[in-house]
């Protein structure tokens, strides 16, 4: 099959075996794209939204779920399936198992850990999951019939962040290619560790790239490389605006102010935690690199 078959119900079908359970708004946060497999003996379901658990879940009876890594939109069906066997790449493991897990990979505390709490408990149906199994890169689930879906680690954006490469369909997951660019600003995020991610994920050859958020579906390998390497330059772009602003040493705090990230207009319960870290693991580059130091301790100056 050759060309994308939409239904009424949001599903595109990609292959014999592959389905996209396109999510609200096109799988715009807080929802996303679910990815649903079907072998000849066993169905997975990757990454199940809240559209999926708004949806009442999927046809037909899923036997294993894997989530990608271990954030509240990709784990939101992960209690609707119950009886579904459980895996995720091992060291995402804990942000599958409890909600402390989780709130310990974004790494917050005190009242902004209250706040999100609840939020992915309500908004996000958060369901702990004792009986997650970690995955390893390389790893294969076999579903029977020569269907098979490949963990591959892309590390970055979580420790254990993978993509999944189901026959000619690649699901980046949050690589989500949008012109926000790569995001690496939490606890377990990391700068080097995601732009060695991208390298690798640029060399997949595939007929669909398929990302959890909205830009969803992509077409063809030459659409992807244009999309990828925009993606890409987006680190460079915030690495020269940050080492432009320190042309006066300035601390983490009056970086995290001046928003490198968000724009200044944008609200979140996350939004000085992403900036703070963000900042952090560029000013790890220019030090490591020899951009910048740090006059005195906290503050830091372009050299
Ligand atoms: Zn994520």
């Amino acid at each position: 099959m050759n060309r994308q078959e939409s239904h009424d119900d949001g599903l595109v079908q990609l292959s014999a075996a592959v389905s996209v359970v396109v999510g609200e708004n096109n799988g715009r946060y807080p929802s996303g794209n679910s990815v649903l497999v079907e072998g000849a003996a066993e169905t997975a379901l990757i990454d199940p939204s809240i559209t999926v658990v708004a949806n009442g879940g999927v046809e037909p009876e899923v036997d294993v779920i894997i989530n990608s890594h271990g954030h509240e939109d990709h784990m939101a069906g992960n209690g609707s399936f119950p009886d579904a066997r459980i895996h995720v790449h091992r060291d995402d493991v804990p942000a599958v198992r409890s909600l402390d897990g989780l709130l310990d990979v974004y790494g917050l505390e005190g009242q902004i850990r209250t706040d999100f709490e609840r939020q992915v408990t309500e908004e996000f149906h958060y369901q702990g999951r004792e009986d997650v199994e970690g995955f390893e890169d390389g790893d294969v689930f076999n579903l029977g019939g020569g269907v098979t879906i490949e963990a591959l680690h892309l590390p970055g954006h979580t420790r254990g962040h993978s993509g999944l490469i189901i026959g000619d369909v690649f699901f980046l997951s949050d690589i989500d290619l949008t012109g926000f660019g790569p995001y690496y600003g939490d606890a377990w995020s990391d700068l080097e560790q995601f732009d060695q991610s991208l390298q690798i994920a640029r060399e997949i050859d595939a007929r669909w790239y398929v990302t959890f958020h909205h830009k969803g579906i992509i077409d063809g390998r030459d659409r992807f490389i244009e999309l990828i390497d925009a993606f890409r330059a987006v680190i460079p772009a915030r690495h020269s605006a940050m080492l432009d602003y320190l042309v006066e040493p300035r601390t983490v705090a009056e970086m995290v102010a001046n928003r490198f990230v968000y724009r200044p207009h944008v609200e979140g319960t996350l939004v000085d935690t992403v900036e703070q870290r963000t900042a952090e693991l560029h000013l790890a580059r220019m030090i490591d690199r020899g951009e910048a130091t740090e006059v005195e301790p906290g503050r830091f100056v372009a050299s």
